[in-house]
């Protein structure tokens, strides 16, 4: 088709769209009317701050007050079984309104938006991506996936390899034990929670190898040091961790 015609086409079906079937930004109700808003409208996703230049190097811990990037005292301690992690920002207002509508609402579309979130927000940050051979998303117990219906880390990692043109393996790592959210509990619950639930099958395809471990919300930082240290006890050389808020 010609690309001018082709192009007057597709205006023309936004605009019937439009007039017959509007649909409105969920946070904020104005109209959504650009063909690549879903759910939500650029204004409010413009509107998330993320960049945060103060949080330790080693577990990504952002820190309150404006200091140059460094060891928080835990990590300085005790270093986790990753190496680094990040998160593009922090869990609270749009970013959070988006995060709960993606995962309650079942509106599965916004995982790749905010897939594409993290990568304005790091996708330039050497030490994260830097010989990064696969990339894993934390799994739901099987019972869960079946209950919500998709894995919201699952969605995010798939669409962060494809943009970095990075191999994804979604069923190495797996939740053994169907526990409690750990969003449903107390912090000094979580650690014990999720102490063991994870393991890993197939470990030969990824022993040896740096892994990107992927997850939505990073609170305590417990689910992320399980599943890396599941991962490293199965022969993987080195995790990262990437997330996509911090609370
Ligand atoms: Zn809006
Ligand atoms: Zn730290």
């Amino acid at each position: 088709m010609i690309p001018s015609l082709s192009k007057k086409i597709s205006s023309f079906t936004k605009l019937a769209e439009l007039i017959f079937f509007p649909s409105f930004c969920e946070l904020c109700s104005s109209l959504l009317e650009f063909p690549q808003e879903r759910v939500i409208c650029h204004s409010c996703w413009k509107s998330i701050r993320t960049s945060h230049h103060s949080y330790c190097i080693c577990c990504g811990r952002f820190f309150e007050a404006l200091e140059e990037p460094h060891l928080c005292q835990v990590c300085l301690e005790k270093r986790p079984p990753f190496s680094h992690h990040r998160s593009c920002a922090r869990y609270k207002g749009k970013l959070k309104d988006i995060i709960l509508l993606y995962k309650y609402r079942h509106f599965q579309v916004l995982g790749k938006d905010l897939a594409r979130l993290v990568c304005r927000a790091l996708g330039k940050e050497e030490e994260i991506w830097w010989k990064v051979d696969v990339v894993v998303p934390v799994p739901l117990h099987p019972k869960r996936k079946k209950k919500r219906g998709f894995n919201q880390a699952q969605i995010i990692a798939e669409e962060l390899a494809r943009i970095k043109g990075i191999e994804l393996q979604d069923g190495l790592l797996v939740k053994t034990r169907n526990v409690p959210p750990q969003t449903s509990l107390r912090i000094e619950e979580r650690v014990r929670n999720v102490t063991g639930v994870f393991g890993v099958v197939k470990g030969e395809k990824i022993r040896g190898k740096v892994v990107l471990l992927v997850d939505d919300v990073y609170t305590t930082g417990s689910t992320i040091r399980e599943c890396s240290s599941a991962l490293r006890n199965a022969g993987v050389k080195e995790v990262k961790a990437l997330t996509v808020a911090q609370a």
